[in-house]
């Protein structure tokens, strides 16, 4: 038996989503800037999939483009308002110290190319204080980059409260919001973000699908150069599947939020209270403000890649601090950024729920760590 814990990773393409998609990967493969009526297919399909998009976030349709994924959004968002910016003479740009990789190596570029970037810490449950973000405001800051939930720990930022701060001082917002999208409530006008980055894999759609929201007075420039598509904004023939991939696979996550957060909760929570019962147990992460379906401990003296290679052996999916650190075994900048030892990091697992798993799956998986823990000490 498998059981699948890795939704943090990537989730498990929809039943309504791969519906959705097969049309245009079999017979409706029109190019959508093809004049005839199988072009009229194809772009039509984009034109329903945009407004559902919008509809979904709080949106208006031209302030949502398709593109290749939460990394592609990341980088145009933070690039545009970091063009815009400089050309106003604004060089200041302000993150935190445990956003994705995509919005750290893109500051990290901005950085070498004469930008300075404040790197705001978290406090020991992950959250930024959003004082600290008014604080280091200046008059040349061109954007605050600060992520909706961590993808590690599954903390949420106080999102609304930075941007109004962020509207108050006149200063573009963008919000990594991968892993909430689909899980909790996205909605723009809620959040005032001037910029928000969304991935289809992460709720249920194909890979390689992105959306960006910008809103209608943010700057936005070409990330592709080529074709008109996206409003000019992402040359390139358009991923038709994966667009409507990704808007049928948000459809259904948005129309069955409420049930599945309080039934992932609640799963996470029995998994949460059964780990923490394992002698030693650390809950990385805030234990009420975090994503619904994360889980993240650490056994300090233990390597947490061991545990998830024997977890593997019986079945149980999972990860040791980010799946994008599966080749190396430094400690995760997520874990160490708030306040955990090298040995605490180092013996850290990730175990993200989605609204399939089962209450079996988690006493099965409560079960299989308690043996591996003792094994592996
Ligand atoms: C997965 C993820 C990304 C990257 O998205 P891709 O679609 O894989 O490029 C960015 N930010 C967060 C928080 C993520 O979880």
């Amino acid at each position: 038996m498998e059981i699948y814990a890795d939704n943090g990773a990537t989730t498990r393409l929809s039943s309504a989503a791969l519906d959705a998609m097969l049309p245009f990967l079999k017979d409706d493969f029109g190019n959508p800037s093809s004049i005839h009526s199988f072009g009229i297919k194809a772009a039509d399909a984009i034109s329903r999939a945009r407004r559902t998009v919008a509809c979904r976030l709080g949106a208006r349709e031209d302030e949502i483009y398709f593109n290749s994924g939460g990394s592609e959004s990341i980088t145009q968002a933070i690039t545009s308002a970091a063009e815009y910016g400089a050309e106003h003479g604004k060089r200041h740009i302000i993150t935190t110290s445990i956003e994705h990789h995509a919005v750290l190596n893109t500051m990290e570029r901005l950085g070498r190319s004469g930008f300075e970037i404040t790197v705001l810490p978290v406090g020991t449950d992950g959250t930024v204080d959003p004082d600290s973000v008014r604080d280091a405001i200046r008059d040349d800051t061109a954007l605050v980059s600060v992520m909706f939930a961590n993808n590690e720990i599954g903390t949420f930022q106080p999102v609304r409260e930075i941007g109004r701060i962020c509207r108050e001082r006149g200063v573009l917002f963008h919000t990594d919001a991968v892993q909430a999208t689909g899980h909790v409530p996205v909605n723009a006008g809620d959040i005032g973000a001037d910029y928000i980055s969304a991935s289809a894999h992460k709720f249920h759609g194909p890979k390689g699908a992105g959306i960006l929201f910008a809103r209608r007075e943010a700057p936005v420039s070409e990330i592709i150069f080529g074709g008109p598509q996206e409003r000019g904004a992402r040359a390139g023939t358009e991923n038709v599947p994966a667009v409507v991939g990704a808007a049928a696979a948000l459809e259904e996550a948005c129309d069955t939020m409420d049930e599945n957060f309080r039934y992932v909760t609640s799963l996470r929570e029995k998994l949460i209270d059964g780990l923490l019962e394992i002698p030693g147990t650390i809950l990385n992460g805030s234990r009420q403000k975090r994503l619904p379906g994360n889980v993240n401990v650490s056994f300090p003296g233990i390597s947490g890649e061991s545990l998830a290679i024997l977890l593997d052996l019986k079945g149980i999916k999972v990860s040791t601090g980010s799946a994008c650190n599966s080749v190396s075994t430094e400690p995760s900048y997520v874990l160490t950024a708030i306040g955990r030892s090298v040995d605490e990091a180092l013996g850290s697992l990730r175990i993200t729920l989605d609204e399939t798993n089962t209450d079996e799956d988690a006493d099965q998986i409560i079960r299989a760590v308690r043996e591996a823990v003792i094994k592996l000490r």
